[in-house]
């Protein structure tokens, strides 16, 4: 038995399905997953120090490469000078002033430590500030975990949303609407029929959570001119796509100014930094200001904080964007190309260092879209790449990441090992 089966059976034993967030347990494709041990630039390795090259990416927090040495340096300078103050400190406004510069909507900002502390506290800034329970998501996308958010569609297009997890009580997901993505009409009629009870729309702009399927330009022209008309907060959830589909998000591609947004992953460059903040008259009714309670004991830890600064500060440099941009595109074209020519159905997208593919003919645009993807054939792309030494997100519903750190000649190397993956499955159809 190698070293990663040891683990995980240990694991199992001591920590439920052996991980401490699903999607690692390597659930929808089967075998072991990976335990990681060191990883630098664009690489990871594991227990048996077998090395992979990383298209996860810590979920797209590693923009700049993994442990990249001068973040690594911020990181044990400020652990130098204490892990944990419980009190205000000056970095933290110097981090908050430049989430400021790079998006401009956020003109107040808040930190915590986790991306599901972000939405959930947003959302309940929303309901605070408008005085409404009522809030719209959308199918397929994921904002954390808050009870609030794990909602899935009810049976009709316009039902109150069902709780997609046990433990989440039926009363609090009748706040919850859960509508298609991409779809204007059932919007429309959403706030043409209640509009007045919606607090918030909370929408992930270019999803990466179940797969990556950008939002049409006519659907984010729609969420802010419905919002604005029926006096709803508009909050764009930018924890993943923040810093990584283009310097200023989403929001910046789209030319939309939300109400509020949230930000994690990159900004904290790999330790625990999130942020929500947007329209100063709203994110002044949070306390000590106003009644919106919020808090948190490690809330701009000055340890993150050193690691998010730095970060921020790498992807400013020059030519920076346009690197990441060109190497992720080379990847996504070359994977689309080489599985064609191997006869699999496949497409995929990027934007800025992020990126799609699925296992089906056209592009998906909403989550029943992306259902009809061949998870078979999946599985077996992942193993095979795997068995390869490269990692792949381990479900078919994940975006994926490339970093500064994946050279012109890593993602050759990708693309050549892609090729001998793609006919090794085509074989098995
Ligand atoms: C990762 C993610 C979250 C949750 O962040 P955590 O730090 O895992 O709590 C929320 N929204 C989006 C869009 C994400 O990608």
């Amino acid at each position: 038995m190698n070293n990663n089966s040891k683990l995980l059976l240990q694991a199992q034993k001591i920590i439920p399905g052996g991980v401490n967030s699903p999607v690692r347990a390597f659930g929808s494709v089967s075998g072991v997953p990976r335990f990681i041990h060191e990883a630098k630039d664009a690489h990871v390795w594991d227990e048996e120090q077998v090395q992979y090259i990383d298209y996860i990416g810590s979920w797209g927090t590693a923009i700049v490469g993994h442990a990249h040495p001068e973040v690594v340096d911020a990181v044990c300078h400020a652990a130098q000078n204490g892990l944990s103050f419980g009190a205000p400190t000056a970095d933290e406004i110097c981090i908050a002033e430049m989430i400021q510069q790079i998006m401009p909507s956020m003109e107040k900002i808040r930190l915590v430590s986790s991306g599901t502390e972000a939405t959930m506290s947003a959302i309940r800034l929303a309901r605070g500030f408008t005085g409404r329970d009522n809030i719209i998501k959308f199918e397929g996308c994921y904002h954390g975990h808050s009870d609030s958010l794990l909602v899935k569609a009810g049976s009709g297009l316009l039902t109150f949303g069902h709780p997609s997890s046990a433990g989440v009580p039926k009363d609090l997901s009748r706040h919850t609407i859960v509508l298609p993505y991409n779809n204007v009409a059932a919007l429309e009629q959403l706030f043409a029929q209640q509009g007045d009870s919606i607090a918030c729309v909370i929408v992930e702009p270019i999803a990466g959570n179940m797969n990556m399927i950008p939002a049409s330009n006519e659907f984010v022209q729609a969420l802010r001119s419905l919002t604005d008309k029926y006096g709803s907060i508009l909050i764009y959830d930018e924890i993943m796509t923040g810093f990584r589909v283009a310097l200023g998000g989403a929001q910046s591609i789209h030319g939309i100014t939300p109400d509020l947004t949230t930000v994690g992953k990159v900004i904290g460059g790999g330790m625990p930094v999130a942020a929500f903040g947007g329209r100063a008259d709203i994110m002044e009714c949070i306390s000590p200001l106003g009644n919106v309670y919020q808090a948190g004991t490690l809330s701009g830890n000055p340890v993150c904080v050193a690691a998010g600064l730095k970060t921020l500060e790498i992807i400013q440099r020059d030519g920076f964007y346009r690197l990441l941009s060109a190497r992720t595109q080379e990847l996504s074209e070359g994977l689309c190309k080489l599985a064609r020519e191997a006869g699999l159905p496949f497409s995929s997208r990027h934007i800025g260092g992020m990126f799609g593919f699925y296992f089906i003919t056209g592009l998906p645009e909403c989550y029943e879209d992306i259902q009809k993807a061949d998870l078979q054939l999946f599985k077996q792309f992942f193993h095979a790449m795997l068995a390869r030494g490269v990692l792949f997100a381990p479900s078919a519903f994940e975006a994926g990441f490339v970093s500064a750190a994946h050279s012109p000649e890593i993602i050759a190397d990708t693309l050549s090992l892609a090729a001998e993956a793609f006919t090794e499955i085509s074989r098995e159809i």
